[in-house]
């Protein structure tokens, strides 16, 4: 069977300054697809269930980085606090302290990424800026010791409009780094996926999570 997922990622990678991570969303593909990606050098994948995810963990090579990109439930970080390596979703205290308790149990200290809302279009899911500058600056955060924000993540509108895009974009990337001179733990800026990476880029992004340019398209919305 030729899948073309090997070439898939080469031809991207190929494309990404070496300042870009390339997060290779895998959700809904079976082992045998992530298999292949990791036969071709692939190491950091993103899931955005935390079932499937626990479930591939089980059964890959354990020098797979597991990002967790979805919207997070709280009764569900305690499955995967013992492997994750990022969590990208945070859009609450209250989940960044559910995370601070498991993680603690197991002695880790587990980076995560808060969500910044920048579509326009009326979505859930995402902190306002104001939101994240108050959590950054609180002492309540400063408390937690077994979690460490390392960055922003954020999703565009789905819109072929790229005005709109870029305009997203790069007010991500200008809050990212007015905040990267107050608090030097924040590295990572996550966005752009498959069908708009390379205006990401260009805005700043240091992060790519890029599902079915890699892996074809899903099956089914997840
Ligand atoms: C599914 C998903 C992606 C990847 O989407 P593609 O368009 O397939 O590249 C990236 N980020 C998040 C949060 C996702 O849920």
């Amino acid at each position: 069977m030729i899948t073309g997922i090997k070439e898939n990622l080469q031809k991207i990678k190929s494309t990404l300054p070496e300042s870009v991570t390339l997060v290779a969303v895998s959700k809904t593909k079976p082992i045998t697809d992530l298999q292949e990606a990791y036969d071709a050098g692939q190491r950091v994948f993103g899931e955005n269930k935390t079932q499937e995810m626990v479930a591939k963990y089980d059964e890959l090579p354990k020098d797979i980085k597991w990002h967790m990109i979805g919207h997070l439930q709280r009764n569900k970080v305690k499955y995967m606090a013992h492997f994750v390596d990022l969590i990208h979703g945070v859009d609450s205290f209250k989940t960044l302290k559910e995370i601070n308790k498991q993680a603690k149990k197991h002695n880790r200290v587990i980076n995560c990424l808060l969500q910044a809302r920048i579509a326009k279009e009326d979505t859930k899911f995402g902190l306002p800026f104001t939101d994240i500058e108050d959590i950054l600056a609180s002492d309540e955060f400063k408390e937690l010791e077994n979690v460490k924000i390392v960055g922003l993540m954020g999703m565009a509108t789905f819109t072929d409009n790229q005005k709109q895009l870029q305009d997203e974009f790069s007010s991500l990337a200008s809050f990212f780094n007015k905040n990267q001179e107050k608090y030097s733990d924040l590295s990572i800026l996550s966005m752009g996926m498959s069908g708009d990476y390379k205006l990401a880029i260009k805005n700043g992004s240091t992060m790519v999570r890029i599902g079915s340019s890699i892996f074809g398209v899903r099956n089914y919305i997840a």
